[in-house]
């Protein structure tokens, strides 16, 4: 039995209200899997994390002590891991075969293509639904449930995976078949990437040249230098809406994130002889930020060594 909470789960809507089990309760899991306990749902938690799972139990989930336990009579089971690895070893060994094979099995992590596809294959051969369904938007947008969730998988599976997904986004999207999730959010990150850089270099040149730079976001956040990372991600502190650089670069989405993301842009390119170089050159900068000791800082950072 897991260690339940005191009071136990909310119920504050009414619907179907689902046994899930919950595997990786970081920074993102921990706010995902909150919200599901806001919609009504029970939810079965195992992180390895002692700290991590002592804060889901403070949410309303219900601590167990293995990946095993937790899944047992799940009806469906989430997962928010750090890589492809750690998703593969977790579900061939502890959930695949273990899980009732009417589970349907949610892998919300960003992790490379290739093992996004082999998982599943492995999942369905043993009678499992199984969807990739990575999330864009940060620690933020998982705790504020405003996630959005791009999802590969059959058209049944994503049918039942959509109103569980809807409990922790503002967005679920069926990007196409198995892995589809996978490649549209690093084809998507590796443009954020690229146009990132792009943007500090230009308020970067445009300083140098004696423009003024709120004078230079007003003119190219309506002209056609406009993008999310000028207008919704300003690198220049005090330039546009609040963001990490009006915070010293901290919080947001951390350099080495956007590394592991244009690392996997990378293999997939070349997994299937794609020409990417602004991808990869956005990769070698965001190595050189991270190994200066900069990957805890937020990626609009990179605009310091510019
Ligand atoms: P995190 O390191 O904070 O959380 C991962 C959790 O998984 C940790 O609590 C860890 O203890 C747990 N874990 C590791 N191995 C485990 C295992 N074998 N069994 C059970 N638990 C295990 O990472 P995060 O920031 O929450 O990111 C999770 C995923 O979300 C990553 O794939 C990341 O790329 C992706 N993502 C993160 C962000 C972000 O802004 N942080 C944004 C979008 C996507």
């Amino acid at each position: 039995m897991g260690e339940w909470p005191t009071p136990g789960p909310s119920r504050k809507r009414e619907g179907r209200f689902m046994k899930i089990a919950f595997i990786g309760l970081g920074n993102m899991g921990g706010g995902m899997a909150a919200n599901l306990v806001k919609e009504g749902h029970e939810v079965h938690a195992f992180d390895l994390s002692a700290e991590a799972l002592a804060r889901a139990r403070a949410n309303g989930c219900a601590a167990y002590t293995s990946v095993r336990e937790a899944v047992q009579g799940a009806e469906a089971v989430v997962s928010m891991l750090p890589n492809g690895k750690i998703v593969e070893s977790v579900y061939s060994a502890e959930v695949i075969g273990q899980a009732p094979e009417s589970a349907l099995l949610l892998d919300c992590s960003t992790i490379d293509v290739d093992t996004a596809r082999s998982v599943e294959g492995e999942a369905a051969a043993a009678g499992y639904a199984m969807v990739d369904a990575p999330v864009s938007g940060g620690i933020a947008a998982a705790n504020a449930g405003t996630l959005t969730f791009m999802v590969g998988g059959t058209a049944e599976a994503f049918a039942r995976a959509e109103p569980i997904l809807a409990a922790m986004g503002k967005a679920v999207i069926h990007a196409g078949a198995s892995g589809a999730g996978q490649a549209a959010k690093i084809c998507n990150n590796m443009i954020l990437g690229a146009t990132m850089i792009a943007t500090c270099e230009a308020f970067a040149l445009a300083e140098k040249l004696g423009l003024d730079l709120q004078t230079f976001y007003d003119i190219s956040s309506k002209a056609s230098g406009q993008s999310w990372s000028m207008t919704s991600y300003c690198p220049v502190p005090g330039v546009g809406p609040a963001s990490p650089a009006d915070n010293g670069y901290q919080g947001g989405f951390a350099a080495a994130l956007m590394l592991k993301d244009l690392k996997l842009a990378m293999e997939a390119a070349a997994s299937v002889g794609a020409k990417v170089p602004m991808g990869a050159r956005a990769e070698e900068l965001y190595e050189a930020f991270s190994a200066a000791g900069n990957g805890g800082t937020d990626f609009s950072g990179i605009i310091k060594t510019l």
